[in-house]
C-alpha cells in the first residue's frame, strides 16, 4: 500500500505487510507519546478534525497525535455548528476544509459519508468512524494492543477472541474481524443477542477467509476459552427509538465474578470505550478496574502511537521523525509516576 497521499477510509485497503509496517512506526512513536523527546517534524502542518457525532477519546487522540508530531489542530465538532446544518452539502465542506488543511480525520453518522467527502478532498481524509459501518484506526489500535497484551512480536495467529454486545451496529467490531481476517486460524466466537449479530456479510467473509466463528447467545459459553474478551455497547443512536435500545441494555455483563467463573486465567479485558456504566447497562464492571488483564486504558493510550503513525505515513515523514527532535523541558506524567525519590 503507498500510503502517502491515501485516504484511510477502510481496513479493506489493508493487506498484512501493511498493518506490520505500521506497527513498527508506531512503536518508534512510543517516546514521543511518552514525553521523552519531542519532534517537530509536521511544523506548520495542519489537521482539520472533523467530529459530526459524539467522541471523545477518538477525536482528543487524533488531535494530540498531531499535535505531538509538531502540528497544529483545527475543530469542528458537532453538525449544528457547521454549514452543514445549513443544507451544506460534503462535496462543499471537503473542498472548503481540504483547502484549509494538510490532513483531515472526519466523523459522520451515516455509513459511506467518509468516502464520499474523501471524493472532493485535496488532502488525505481518515475516517474516525462513519456510522454502523467502519472505524479503521480504531481496529489498527485493538489489534496492536492484543499484540501487547499478549507478548507477540510476530503477526497473530490461532488467536482466540470473543466479541460481546451490539455486533450488528458495532463499527469497531466489524473493522477489528475484518483486520483479524489478515492473519491465520482465527477463532471469532460471537456474542450478541440474535436480533444485534454480526451482519452476515461479514461473518460469510470470515469463514471465506478460513477463520472459524461460532454464533451464541450465550454469554458463559461464550466467554470459555479466548485469549481475549472484546466488549461492546449498545449503540443506542443507531436505534430508531429508546426503548428498543432498552431492551438489549444490560444483557450482556462482565464482572469479577463472571470473568473467574467462565473466562480463562489472564484472558485479555477490551472494550472500545466509552462503556456504558449507568446502573442498567454496566457491560464492563469498575469492579475489574484493578485486573492486571483490563487492557482498555492501555488500549486507549495506544490509539495516540497509531494515530501519530497514520499521520506520519500518509503525510510521508514517517522516516524523518527523529530529525526534529529536541529534549523536553517540562515535568512529564512519566516523571510523575516514577517521582525521584525526596532527598533525605
Ligand atoms: N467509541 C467507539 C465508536 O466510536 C465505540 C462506541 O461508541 O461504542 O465506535
Amino acid at each position: 500500500m503507498q500510503f502517502t497521499g491515501s485516504h484511510i477510509l477502510s481496513i479493506n485497503q489493508f493487506e498484512q505487510q501493511d498493518v506490520e509496517y505500521l506497527f513498527k512506526v508506531a512503536d518508534a512513536m512510543q517516546p514521543y507519546a511518552q514525553r521523552e523527546k519531542r519532534t517537530r517534524v509536521l511544523d506548520g502542518a495542519i489537521l482539520g478534525n472533523l467530529f459530526f457525532e459524539p467522541s471523545t477519546r477518538t477525536r482528543v487522540s487524533f488531535g494530540c497525535a498531531f499535535n505531538l508530531l509538531g502540528g497544529h489542530v483545527r475543530e469542528t465538532t458537532d453538525i449544528k455548528t457547521s454549514s452543514i446544518s445549513k443544507g451544506e452539502s460534503l462535496y462543499d465542506t471537503a473542498r472548503v476544509i481540504s483547502g484549509y488543511s494538510d490532513v483531515i480525520a472526519m466523523r459522520h453518522p451515516v455509513a459511506g459519508s467518509v468516502e464520499e467527502f474523501s471524493r472532493a478532498s485535496r488532502v488525505p481524509v481518515i475516517n474516525a468512524g462513519d456510522g454502523p459501518s467502519e472505524h479503521p484506526s480504531q481496529a489498527l489500535l485493538d489489534l496492536y494492543t492484543i499484540r501487547k497484551e499478549l507478548g507477540i512480536q510476530e503477526p497473530v495467529a490461532s488467536l482466540r477472541i470473543a466479541m460481546v454486545g451490539d455486533l450488528k451496529h458495532g463499527r469497531t467490531v466489524h473493522s477489528l474481524s475484518k483486520l483479524l481476517c489478515l492473519y491465520r486460524n482465527i477463532h471469532f466466537t460471537l456474542v450478541s443477542p440474535r436480533e444485534l449479530c454480526m451482519p452476515a456479510e461479514i461473518v460469510d467473509y470470515l469463514r471465506s477467509k478460513g477463520h472459524s466463528v461460532v454464533e451464541t447467545d450465550n454469554m458463559q459459553t461464550g466467554l470459555n476459552n479466548n485469549d481475549t474478551v472484546y466488549l461492546t455497547r449498545i449503540q443506542e443512536e443507531r436505534f430508531s427509538n429508546q426503548s428498543e435500545a432498552d431492551l438489549y441494555r444490560g444483557r450482556f455483563r462482565l464482572n469479577q465474578e463472571i470473568y473467574t467463573a467462565h473466562c480463562k486465567p489472564n484472558t485479555v479485558i477490551m472494550h472500545p470505550l466509552p462503556r456504558d456504566s449507568r446502573a442498567e447497562a454496566n457491560e464492563l464492571d469498575n469492579d475489574l478496574n484493578q485486573h492486571p488483564s483490563l487492557a482498555i486504558f492501555r488500549q486507549t493510550d495506544n490509539g495516540v502511537l497509531i494515530r501519530m503513525a497514520l499521520f506520519a505515513l500518509t503525510l510521508g515523514v514517517a522516516e524523518e521523525v527523529h530529525k526534529h527532535v529536541e529534549a523536553v523541558s517540562w515535568f512529564t506524567a512519566k516523571r510523575f509516576r516514577n517521582p525521584p525519590p525526596i532527598p533525605t
